[in-house]
């Protein structure tokens, strides 16, 4: 059976407590992170202590331990209020605990959970300015030393770049040649060889993204995640999880712009009538429902799948990812019309809304790059390995 969305005890406990946070301590600075770039210090340690930067990470570790499905559920609260702390979320809290937990030694990956669950903050650094969507062209070297690996290369589009105490790089051990045969995954601490520099993006703002620089950064060798030249897989295999933590991103933007909408909508009055009363804006608010929910039921289907280790991960998470881009470009922009001139004005939320939500096109993956996982596995079927975590 199918899990389909239909909240448990615990998911809606997680979604009260993190709507509570997000609207009593960051909804009224929400407008300022986006137009300054940037997320106060006191509100990343309150985030910290909340455990929104260590969703995954179990208990053992400290961590809260949550489920995919608990943990879309945490995102999609946060980025309904603001996009860049839930985005901040899922890259750290989901998609850069996954290689630690999945692929790393027991000794790497409880060092750095354990960091995670203390309030620390990590990225996943794989695109290069060469290359996003071909990603076994990256050429960030990592030369093998003795017991270390210096690092030198440049990472370009980096989610938490800004604030992260450490990053999970895709590096190349092989030769260029080698292509996804030598790339592997090393994790690398913030330290004075890694140089970081924001960038201004369209929307997602105060997320830190940003240009990572490494300078021939000495890294000690058992930082290596797995074997040398074994990265590929684990990379595609996190960016499985990925696509639904980011699908769950847009996710929450979509429903922050349908919230605004049909709100505006029973407010504003026109001809005499409520606008909601006219068919035209019913219109353009039943498909912003219609919308948000199916992208909200194929998200939670692909989380119930990744917590059941389903070999249909990939397909269901690209599907999810791919929905969640193009009904959120499409919803946020049918929510805008309802609100008229005041929803194309900086002093709606919605203008925000709308620069944020097209990232989804483009982050952790592409619309075109999702057709192609998609497309491969009509073409040659369920792969039994997808379900399980181990190489095949
Ligand atoms: C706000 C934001 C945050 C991000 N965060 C991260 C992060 O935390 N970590 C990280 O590693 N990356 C991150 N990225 C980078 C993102 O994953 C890449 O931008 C994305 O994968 C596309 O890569 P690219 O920009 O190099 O575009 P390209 O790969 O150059 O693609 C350009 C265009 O060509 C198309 N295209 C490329 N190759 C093909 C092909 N073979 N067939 C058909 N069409 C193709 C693409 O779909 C796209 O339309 C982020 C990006 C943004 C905008």
């Amino acid at each position: 059976m199918l899990p389909g969305w239909s909240p448990t005890g615990d998911e809606d406990i997680i979604r009260r407590t993190v709507r509570e946070f997000m609207e009593k301590t960051v909804s009224p600075i929400a407008a300022r992170i986006d137009r300054e770039n940037v997320v106060p210090e006191q509100i990343l340690r309150e985030a910290a202590e909340m455990g929104l930067f260590s969703l995954r990470v179990p208990e053992r570790y400290g961590g809260p331990g949550l489920s995919m499905r608990e943990t879309v559920v945490a995102v999609e609260e946060v980025s309904r209020v603001s996009s860049a702390l839930g985005v901040m979320s899922a890259v750290s809290g989901s998609i850069a605990v996954f290689p630690l937990l999945a692929y790393a030694s027991e000794d790497l990956g409880r060092r750095y959970l354990e960091r995670l669950a203390s309030g620390e903050i990590a990225a996943f650094a794989l695109t290069e300015p060469c290359c996003g969507t071909d990603a076994a062209a990256i050429s960030t070297r990592a030369e093998r030393d003795g017991d270390e690996y210096v690092v030198s290369g440049e990472k370009v589009f980096i989610t938490n770049a800004w604030y992260a105490d450490f990053y999970i790089v895709a590096v190349r051990t092989g030769t260029p040649e080698s292509r996804h045969r030598g790339v592997s995954l090393l994790v690398v601490d913030r330290s004075p060889c890694v140089e970081v520099e924001k960038l201004e993006m369209l929307g997602f703002r105060g997320s830190g993204t940003g240009i990572v620089r490494f300078n021939n950064c000495r890294v000690p060798a058992g930082n290596l995640i797995g074997e040398e030249n074994t990265g590929f897989k684990k990379i595609m295999m996190t960016l499985n999880e990925g696509r639904v933590a980011t699908a769950a991103t847009g996710l929450g933007v979509m429903q922050a712009a349908f919230e605004e909408a049909v709100s505006y909508a029973k407010t504003r009055t026109s001809m005499g009538q409520p606008l909601i009363r006219h068919q035209m804006v019913q219109y353009l608010i039943s498909e912003v429902a219609r919308l948000v929910e199916s992208t909200r039921t194929l998200i939670y289907t692909a989380a119930g799948l990744i917590d059941a280790r389903s070999p249909m991960v990939p397909y269901y998470s690209s599907l999810a990812k791919l929905h969640a881009a193009e009904s959120g470009v499409q919803a946020v922009r049918l929510a805008m019309q309802v609100l008229g001139g005041l929803g194309y004005s900086r002093e709606s939320v919605l203008e925000r809304l709308y620069r944020d939500i097209k990232m989804i096109e483009i982050g952790d993956g592409t619309n075109e790059a999702q057709r192609m996982v998609i497309a491969r596995y009509l073409d040659r079927g369920i792969r039994p390995e997808w379900g399980r975590l181990e190489e095949s």
